[in-house]
Protein backbone atom coordinates (compact mmCIF):
# COMPACT_ATOMS: atom_id res chain seq x y z
CA UNK A 1 0.00 0.00 0.00
CA UNK A 2 1.11 3.43 -1.08
CA UNK A 3 -0.56 6.33 -0.09
CA UNK A 4 1.51 9.84 -0.61
CA UNK A 5 1.58 13.25 0.77
CA UNK A 6 3.28 16.52 -0.42
CA UNK A 7 2.90 18.89 2.17
CA UNK A 8 3.98 22.91 1.05
CA UNK A 9 6.37 21.68 -1.19
CA UNK A 10 8.57 24.22 -3.01
CA UNK A 11 11.60 23.95 -5.55
CA UNK A 12 14.03 27.04 -5.71
CA UNK A 13 16.51 26.46 -8.70
CA UNK A 14 19.66 27.90 -8.27
CA UNK A 15 19.21 31.36 -10.42
CA UNK A 16 16.10 32.58 -9.04
CA UNK A 17 13.80 30.13 -11.07
CA UNK A 18 11.08 28.90 -8.61
CA UNK A 19 9.62 25.96 -10.31
CA UNK A 20 6.88 24.83 -7.85
CA UNK A 21 5.16 26.53 -5.33
CA UNK A 22 3.80 25.60 -2.48
CA UNK A 23 2.38 22.30 -4.11
CA UNK A 24 0.05 20.69 -1.58
CA UNK A 25 -1.54 16.83 -2.63
CA UNK A 26 -2.62 13.90 -0.86
CA UNK A 27 -2.35 10.92 -3.37
CA UNK A 28 -4.09 7.74 -2.42
CA UNK A 29 -3.24 4.24 -2.64
CA UNK A 30 -3.73 2.84 -6.31
CA UNK A 31 -4.81 5.97 -7.86
CA UNK A 32 -3.87 6.65 -11.46
CA UNK A 33 -2.93 10.71 -10.44
CA UNK A 34 -2.14 12.72 -13.82
CA UNK A 35 0.16 15.63 -13.75
CA UNK A 36 -0.48 17.98 -16.70
CA UNK A 37 0.06 21.46 -17.69
CA UNK A 38 1.94 23.44 -20.35
CA UNK A 39 5.75 23.47 -20.92
CA UNK A 40 7.39 24.78 -18.08
CA UNK A 41 4.92 24.72 -15.44
CA UNK A 42 6.44 22.35 -13.11
CA UNK A 43 5.02 18.77 -13.56
CA UNK A 44 8.62 17.26 -14.23
CA UNK A 45 10.48 18.57 -11.34
CA UNK A 46 7.55 17.51 -8.93
CA UNK A 47 7.58 13.93 -10.36
CA UNK A 48 11.27 14.09 -10.17
CA UNK A 49 11.22 15.75 -6.56
CA UNK A 50 9.23 12.29 -5.67
CA UNK A 51 11.63 10.23 -7.22
CA UNK A 52 14.20 11.64 -5.30
CA UNK A 53 15.95 12.75 -8.53
CA UNK A 54 15.87 16.90 -7.15
CA UNK A 55 15.98 17.87 -3.85
CA UNK A 56 13.26 19.08 -2.18
CA UNK A 57 13.73 22.91 -1.65
CA UNK A 58 11.22 23.03 1.12
CA UNK A 59 8.27 21.34 2.38
CA UNK A 60 7.39 17.60 3.43
CA UNK A 61 7.16 14.47 0.79
CA UNK A 62 5.95 11.37 2.63
CA UNK A 63 5.20 7.66 1.52
CA UNK A 64 3.19 5.65 3.41
CA UNK A 65 3.89 7.58 6.35
CA UNK A 66 7.29 8.08 6.18
CA UNK A 67 9.15 11.25 5.72
CA UNK A 68 10.96 10.71 2.39
CA UNK A 69 12.86 14.10 1.62
CA UNK A 70 16.41 13.00 2.82
CA UNK A 71 15.58 9.09 1.51
CA UNK A 72 17.78 7.77 -1.17
CA UNK A 73 16.14 7.30 -4.30
CA UNK A 74 16.83 3.44 -4.74
CA UNK A 75 14.92 3.53 -0.97
CA UNK A 76 11.77 5.06 -2.07
CA UNK A 77 10.88 1.97 -3.79
CA UNK A 78 9.62 4.02 -6.66
CA UNK A 79 10.20 2.82 -10.46
CA UNK A 80 10.39 5.54 -13.16
CA UNK A 81 9.63 5.67 -16.79
CA UNK A 82 11.05 8.34 -18.92
CA UNK A 83 10.08 9.47 -22.58
CA UNK A 84 13.47 8.25 -23.93
CA UNK A 85 12.99 5.03 -22.56
CA UNK A 86 16.84 5.36 -21.21
CA UNK A 87 17.35 1.24 -22.07
CA UNK A 88 21.18 0.12 -22.38
CA UNK A 89 21.72 -0.02 -25.63
CA UNK A 90 24.78 -2.94 -25.52
CA UNK A 91 21.94 -5.01 -22.86
CA UNK A 92 19.51 -7.76 -24.36
CA UNK A 93 16.14 -6.87 -23.29
CA UNK A 94 16.32 -9.56 -20.78
CA UNK A 95 19.18 -8.25 -19.42
CA UNK A 96 17.67 -4.41 -19.38
CA UNK A 97 14.85 -5.62 -17.69
CA UNK A 98 16.79 -7.70 -14.93
CA UNK A 99 19.37 -5.52 -14.18
CA UNK A 100 17.55 -3.11 -11.07
CA UNK A 101 17.40 -6.19 -9.86
CA UNK A 102 20.99 -7.67 -10.37
CA UNK A 103 21.82 -4.46 -8.23
CA UNK A 104 19.55 -5.05 -5.68
CA UNK A 105 21.26 -8.86 -5.48
CA UNK A 106 17.67 -10.73 -6.04
CA UNK A 107 18.70 -14.46 -6.76
CA UNK A 108 18.54 -15.62 -9.88
CA UNK A 109 15.42 -17.61 -10.62
CA UNK A 110 13.46 -14.73 -8.91
CA UNK A 111 15.26 -12.65 -11.35
CA UNK A 112 14.45 -14.85 -14.06
CA UNK A 113 10.66 -15.31 -13.06
CA UNK A 114 9.79 -11.99 -12.97
CA UNK A 115 11.32 -11.23 -15.81
CA UNK A 116 9.45 -13.62 -17.97
CA UNK A 117 6.03 -12.07 -15.90
CA UNK A 118 5.94 -9.14 -16.55
CA UNK A 119 7.15 -9.83 -20.38
CA UNK A 120 4.11 -11.86 -20.43
CA UNK A 121 1.79 -8.96 -19.42
CA UNK A 122 3.38 -6.64 -21.99
CA UNK A 123 3.68 -9.62 -24.41
CA UNK A 124 7.09 -8.69 -25.33
CA UNK A 125 8.41 -12.12 -24.30
CA UNK A 126 9.73 -12.93 -28.04
CA UNK A 127 11.68 -10.18 -27.58
CA UNK A 128 13.52 -11.04 -24.80
CA UNK A 129 17.16 -12.05 -26.53
CA UNK A 130 16.85 -8.87 -28.65
CA UNK A 131 19.17 -5.63 -28.46
CA UNK A 132 17.25 -2.17 -27.86
CA UNK A 133 17.84 -1.20 -31.38
CA UNK A 134 16.29 -3.86 -33.16
CA UNK A 135 12.93 -2.91 -31.47
CA UNK A 136 10.54 -0.63 -32.53
CA UNK A 137 9.55 2.66 -30.17
CA UNK A 138 6.51 0.73 -29.16
CA UNK A 139 8.42 -2.24 -28.33
CA UNK A 140 10.72 -0.34 -26.51
CA UNK A 141 8.38 1.87 -24.39
CA UNK A 142 7.18 -1.96 -23.54
CA UNK A 143 10.94 -3.01 -22.11
CA UNK A 144 10.65 0.98 -20.56
CA UNK A 145 7.90 -0.47 -18.36
CA UNK A 146 8.75 -4.42 -18.07
CA UNK A 147 11.81 -2.62 -16.20
CA UNK A 148 9.63 -0.44 -13.82
CA UNK A 149 7.49 -3.77 -13.20
CA UNK A 150 10.30 -6.21 -12.18
CA UNK A 151 10.68 -3.91 -9.44
CA UNK A 152 7.10 -4.53 -8.19
CA UNK A 153 7.37 -0.74 -7.10
CA UNK A 154 4.77 0.86 -4.42
CA UNK A 155 4.56 3.96 -6.88
CA UNK A 156 5.46 3.78 -10.42
CA UNK A 157 6.36 7.27 -11.66
CA UNK A 158 6.23 8.27 -15.47
CA UNK A 159 7.24 10.90 -17.40
CA UNK A 160 5.55 11.61 -20.99
CA UNK A 161 6.24 8.03 -21.38
CA UNK A 162 4.33 8.20 -24.79
CA UNK A 163 5.61 10.97 -26.43
CA UNK A 164 8.00 9.53 -28.39
CA UNK A 165 5.55 7.09 -30.12
CA UNK A 166 3.17 7.94 -33.27
CA UNK A 167 -0.26 8.66 -32.66
CA UNK A 168 -1.77 5.49 -33.43
CA UNK A 169 0.82 3.58 -31.02
CA UNK A 170 -0.30 6.31 -28.23
CA UNK A 171 -3.91 5.48 -28.04
CA UNK A 172 -2.70 1.93 -27.97
CA UNK A 173 -0.31 2.62 -25.12
CA UNK A 174 -2.75 4.50 -23.82
CA UNK A 175 -5.08 1.74 -22.53
CA UNK A 176 -2.32 -0.60 -21.97
CA UNK A 177 -0.83 1.23 -19.42
CA UNK A 178 -4.97 1.98 -18.18
CA UNK A 179 -4.62 -1.95 -18.01
CA UNK A 180 -1.27 -1.86 -15.99
CA UNK A 181 -2.65 -0.24 -13.51
CA UNK A 182 -5.93 -1.84 -12.71
CA UNK A 183 -3.74 -4.95 -12.68
CA UNK A 184 -0.94 -4.02 -10.29
CA UNK A 185 -3.21 -2.86 -8.19
CA UNK A 186 -0.22 0.30 -7.48
CA UNK A 187 -0.23 3.76 -7.36
CA UNK A 188 0.38 5.40 -10.67
CA UNK A 189 2.10 9.47 -11.43
CA UNK A 190 1.83 10.26 -14.47
CA UNK A 191 3.36 13.70 -16.68
CA UNK A 192 1.78 15.05 -19.50
CA UNK A 193 1.41 18.11 -21.60
CA UNK A 194 -1.44 16.68 -23.44
CA UNK A 195 -4.59 16.94 -22.09
CA UNK A 196 -6.17 14.23 -23.96
CA UNK A 197 -4.02 11.61 -21.98
CA UNK A 198 -5.09 13.23 -19.13
CA UNK A 199 -8.33 12.99 -19.57
CA UNK A 200 -8.40 9.52 -20.74
CA UNK A 201 -5.62 8.43 -18.26
CA UNK A 202 -6.29 9.74 -14.75
CA UNK A 203 -8.79 9.11 -12.08
CA UNK A 204 -7.80 12.46 -11.10
CA UNK A 205 -5.63 14.92 -12.94
CA UNK A 206 -3.74 18.09 -11.22
CA UNK A 207 -3.55 20.81 -13.74
CA UNK A 208 -0.65 22.89 -13.38
CA UNK A 209 0.39 26.31 -14.85
CA UNK A 210 3.94 28.74 -13.68
CA UNK A 211 4.27 26.22 -10.94
CA UNK A 212 1.20 26.69 -9.30
CA UNK A 213 -2.10 23.91 -8.54
CA UNK A 214 -4.69 25.22 -10.82
CA UNK A 215 -7.01 22.63 -10.01
CA UNK A 216 -7.00 18.93 -8.38
CA UNK A 217 -10.60 17.27 -9.48
CA UNK A 218 -11.44 13.77 -11.99
CA UNK A 219 -11.64 14.41 -15.45
CA UNK A 220 -15.23 14.61 -15.80
CA UNK A 221 -15.28 18.07 -12.60
CA UNK A 222 -12.36 19.36 -14.66
CA UNK A 223 -14.22 19.27 -17.27
CA UNK A 224 -17.76 20.63 -16.48
CA UNK A 225 -16.40 22.64 -13.76
CA UNK A 226 -13.10 24.23 -14.70
CA UNK A 227 -12.01 26.34 -11.75
CA UNK A 228 -10.57 29.29 -13.64
CA UNK A 229 -10.29 29.92 -17.71
CA UNK A 230 -6.50 28.28 -18.11
CA UNK A 231 -8.11 25.39 -16.68
CA UNK A 232 -11.27 25.54 -18.82
CA UNK A 233 -9.38 26.77 -22.28
CA UNK A 234 -6.88 24.10 -21.25
CA UNK A 235 -8.85 20.91 -20.77
CA UNK A 236 -11.05 20.20 -23.52
CA UNK A 237 -10.50 19.75 -27.56
CA UNK A 238 -11.08 22.29 -29.58
CA UNK A 239 -10.97 24.57 -26.43
CA UNK A 240 -13.62 26.72 -24.78
CA UNK A 241 -14.35 29.56 -26.49
CA UNK A 242 -14.12 32.73 -24.77
CA UNK A 243 -16.31 35.48 -25.53
CA UNK A 244 -16.57 39.42 -23.13
CA UNK A 245 -19.99 40.10 -23.22
CA UNK A 246 -21.80 42.75 -21.16
CA UNK A 247 -24.39 40.99 -17.86
CA UNK A 248 -27.08 43.28 -18.26
CA UNK A 249 -30.59 43.03 -16.62
CA UNK A 250 -33.44 43.35 -18.82
CA UNK A 251 -36.87 43.10 -16.88
CA UNK A 252 -36.29 40.09 -14.04
CA UNK A 253 -33.60 38.79 -16.70
CA UNK A 254 -30.37 38.91 -17.16
CA UNK A 255 -28.53 38.87 -20.60
CA UNK A 256 -25.54 38.86 -21.77
CA UNK A 257 -24.61 41.35 -24.81
CA UNK A 258 -21.91 41.28 -27.12
CA UNK A 259 -21.84 43.44 -30.19
CA UNK A 260 -25.28 43.12 -31.70
CA UNK A 261 -26.09 40.02 -30.15
CA UNK A 262 -27.87 39.21 -26.97
CA UNK A 263 -28.08 35.76 -24.96
CA UNK A 264 -31.12 35.25 -22.29
CA UNK A 265 -29.57 33.62 -19.11
CA UNK A 266 -31.93 30.58 -18.18
CA UNK A 267 -33.05 30.65 -15.15
CA UNK A 268 -31.21 28.30 -12.99
CA UNK A 269 -27.95 30.71 -14.12
CA UNK A 270 -29.58 33.94 -13.23
CA UNK A 271 -30.52 32.87 -9.92
CA UNK A 272 -26.88 32.66 -9.14
CA UNK A 273 -25.95 36.11 -9.98
CA UNK A 274 -28.78 37.53 -8.30
CA UNK A 275 -27.24 40.76 -6.43
CA UNK A 276 -24.29 39.94 -7.98
CA UNK A 277 -21.46 42.76 -8.49
CA UNK A 278 -21.36 41.26 -12.20
CA UNK A 279 -24.39 43.18 -13.24
CA UNK A 280 -23.88 45.71 -15.97
CA UNK A 281 -20.16 44.95 -15.89
CA UNK A 282 -18.05 42.79 -18.86
CA UNK A 283 -17.58 39.16 -17.81
CA UNK A 284 -15.95 36.28 -20.07
CA UNK A 285 -18.09 34.07 -21.24
CA UNK A 286 -17.05 30.01 -22.04
CA UNK A 287 -18.48 28.05 -24.39
CA UNK A 288 -17.68 24.70 -25.33
CA UNK A 289 -17.29 23.90 -29.20
CA UNK A 290 -20.26 21.04 -28.51
CA UNK A 291 -22.67 23.48 -27.19
CA UNK A 292 -22.85 25.89 -30.37
CA UNK A 293 -25.26 24.08 -32.95
CA UNK A 294 -26.16 24.89 -36.25
CA UNK A 295 -28.67 22.67 -36.31
CA UNK A 296 -32.40 23.17 -37.02
CA UNK A 297 -33.59 20.85 -33.43
CA UNK A 298 -31.31 23.90 -31.30
CA UNK A 299 -32.47 26.26 -33.41
CA UNK A 300 -35.86 25.94 -32.59
CA UNK A 301 -35.54 24.83 -29.13
CA UNK A 302 -33.35 27.71 -28.13
CA UNK A 303 -34.41 30.85 -29.90
CA UNK A 304 -33.28 33.02 -26.85
CA UNK A 305 -29.94 32.23 -27.76
CA UNK A 306 -29.53 32.61 -31.33
CA UNK A 307 -26.72 34.68 -32.76
CA UNK A 308 -26.00 34.74 -36.45
CA UNK A 309 -22.23 33.39 -37.77
CA UNK A 310 -20.09 34.15 -40.99
CA UNK A 311 -18.35 30.38 -41.74
CA UNK A 312 -14.29 30.95 -42.13
CA UNK A 313 -13.63 27.49 -42.39
CA UNK A 314 -15.39 24.08 -42.78
CA UNK A 315 -13.48 21.21 -41.11
CA UNK A 316 -15.05 17.84 -41.42
CA UNK A 317 -13.66 14.60 -39.38
CA UNK A 318 -15.90 12.01 -40.27
CA UNK A 319 -17.79 11.47 -36.93
CA UNK A 320 -18.04 15.61 -36.55
CA UNK A 321 -17.61 18.66 -38.25
CA UNK A 322 -16.00 21.90 -36.81
CA UNK A 323 -17.30 25.39 -38.47
CA UNK A 324 -14.79 28.17 -37.16
CA UNK A 325 -17.25 31.30 -37.13
CA UNK A 326 -16.78 34.78 -37.04
CA UNK A 327 -19.53 36.33 -34.77
CA UNK A 328 -20.09 39.93 -33.98
CA UNK A 329 -18.77 41.11 -30.99
CA UNK A 330 -16.33 37.86 -29.96
CA UNK A 331 -12.60 39.07 -30.52
CA UNK A 332 -11.45 35.43 -31.84
CA UNK A 333 -12.62 32.62 -33.89
CA UNK A 334 -15.69 30.72 -32.59
CA UNK A 335 -15.51 26.99 -32.95
CA UNK A 336 -18.86 25.10 -33.42
CA UNK A 337 -18.53 21.26 -33.26
CA UNK A 338 -21.90 20.23 -34.97
CA UNK A 339 -23.26 17.12 -37.21
CA UNK A 340 -21.11 15.63 -39.59
CA UNK A 341 -23.22 15.72 -42.00
CA UNK A 342 -24.03 19.22 -41.64
CA UNK A 343 -24.60 21.26 -44.81
CA UNK A 344 -22.50 24.31 -43.69
CA UNK A 345 -20.44 25.97 -46.26
CA UNK A 346 -16.99 28.22 -46.38
CA UNK A 347 -18.78 31.58 -46.45
CA UNK A 348 -22.52 30.94 -45.57
CA UNK A 349 -23.85 33.28 -42.93
CA UNK A 350 -25.44 31.06 -40.86
CA UNK A 351 -27.56 31.07 -37.28
CA UNK A 352 -25.93 29.46 -34.52
CA UNK A 353 -28.05 28.39 -31.04
CA UNK A 354 -25.38 28.88 -28.20
CA UNK A 355 -26.73 26.84 -25.32
CA UNK A 356 -27.17 29.12 -22.45
CA UNK A 357 -27.89 25.94 -19.91
CA UNK A 358 -24.17 25.23 -20.72
CA UNK A 359 -22.12 28.57 -20.89
CA UNK A 360 -19.27 29.26 -18.05
CA UNK A 361 -18.97 32.86 -17.16
CA UNK A 362 -15.45 34.06 -15.63
CA UNK A 363 -13.90 37.17 -13.68
CA UNK A 364 -12.74 39.70 -16.46
CA UNK A 365 -9.77 40.38 -14.17
CA UNK A 366 -9.21 37.49 -12.17
CA UNK A 367 -10.24 35.07 -14.86
CA UNK A 368 -11.56 32.60 -12.24
CA UNK A 369 -15.22 31.20 -12.27
CA UNK A 370 -18.02 32.96 -11.40
CA UNK A 371 -20.53 30.42 -12.73
P1 LIG B 1 8.07 20.23 -19.95
O1 LIG B 1 6.72 19.73 -20.31
O2 LIG B 1 8.63 21.17 -20.97
O3 LIG B 1 9.02 19.14 -19.54
P2 LIG B 1 7.56 20.84 -17.15
O4 LIG B 1 6.20 21.29 -16.81
O5 LIG B 1 7.90 19.44 -16.86
O6 LIG B 1 7.88 21.19 -18.66
P3 LIG B 1 9.83 21.52 -15.53
O7 LIG B 1 10.80 20.73 -16.35
O8 LIG B 1 9.43 20.96 -14.23
O9 LIG B 1 8.52 21.82 -16.38
O10 LIG B 1 10.42 22.97 -15.34
C1 LIG B 1 9.78 23.96 -14.56
C2 LIG B 1 10.59 25.23 -14.57
O11 LIG B 1 11.84 25.02 -13.93
C3 LIG B 1 10.93 25.73 -15.96
O12 LIG B 1 10.85 27.13 -15.94
C4 LIG B 1 12.34 25.27 -16.17
O13 LIG B 1 13.02 26.12 -17.05
C5 LIG B 1 12.91 25.33 -14.78
N1 LIG B 1 13.99 24.34 -14.58
C6 LIG B 1 13.89 23.00 -14.75
N2 LIG B 1 15.06 22.39 -14.43
C7 LIG B 1 15.92 23.38 -14.05
C8 LIG B 1 17.28 23.41 -13.58
N3 LIG B 1 17.98 22.27 -13.44
N4 LIG B 1 17.81 24.60 -13.27
C9 LIG B 1 17.10 25.75 -13.37
N5 LIG B 1 15.81 25.79 -13.79
C10 LIG B 1 15.23 24.64 -14.13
Amino acid sequence: MASLKLKNIYKRYSGGVTAVNDFNLDIEHNEFLVLVGPSGCGKTTTLRMIAGLEEISEGELYIGDKLMNDVAPKDRDIAMVFQNYALYPHMTVFDNMAFGLKLRKTPKDEIKKRVHEAAKILDIEHLLDRKPKALSGGQRQRVALGRAIVREPKVFLMDEPLSNLDAKLRVQMRTEIGRLHNRLNTTFIYVTHDQTEALTMGTRIVVMKDGYIQQVDTPTALYDRPNNRFVATFIGSPQMNIITAKLTKQGSDLHLVFGKNDIKLPEGKAKKLEGSDYIGKEVLVGVRPEHIRDEAMYLESMPESVVEAKVDLVEMLGAETYLYLVIEGATATVTARVNARSKTKTGDVIKVAIDANKIHLFDKETERTII
